[in-house]
């Protein structure tokens, strides 16, 4: 498969690797828009979270803790933001499930929460179409 992500899992593109385990990886993004912004994948190819099995959410929501606690508990951070993007109408643009993950300290001034343009429907009306 000619995914950039299965690649650098597989050793086959270089990376700079921050974690590592049987099933997961965590390496810095190229993307130089933020410090210290990495990118958590598991090794196994699934496209986003729509195909992506329990287990393996699983497995990557623990890599993404380990390394979350690693950057306030090791490296002087104060919390992460935590971004992902599912399909192309969300932004994705690597087809291999990833989570970002962006340390932050306080003051930083990093803004990682997008500004949305205000909603157009009124709460009530999509939620009747949301609630489970
Ligand atoms: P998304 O738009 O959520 O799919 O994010 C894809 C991310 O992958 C972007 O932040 C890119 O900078 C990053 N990226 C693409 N190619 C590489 C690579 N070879 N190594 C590290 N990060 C990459």
């Amino acid at each position: 498969m000619d995914c950039i992500f299965c690649k650098i899992a597989a050793g086959e593109l270089p990376c700079e690797k921050v974690y590592e385990d049987a099933h997961t990886l965590v390496f810095m993004d190229i993307a130089g828009d933020v410090d210290g912004h990495m990118l958590a994948i598991p090794k196994r190819h699934f496209e986003n979270i729509f195909d992506c099995d329990g287990e393996t959410l699983d497995r990557l929501m623990r890599t993404v803790k380990l390394i979350a606690e690693h950057c306030t508990k090791a490296c002087g951070y104060d919390g992460v933001n935590l971004l992902n993007a599912n399909g192309a109408s969300a932004g994705q643009s690597v087809p291999h499930f990833h989570i970002h993950i962006i340390p932050r300290t306080a003051g930083d001034n990093i803004n990682a929460w997008p500004s949305f343009g205000g909603a157009t429907s009124n709460i009530d009306n999509i939620y009747q179409k949301l609630k489970l």
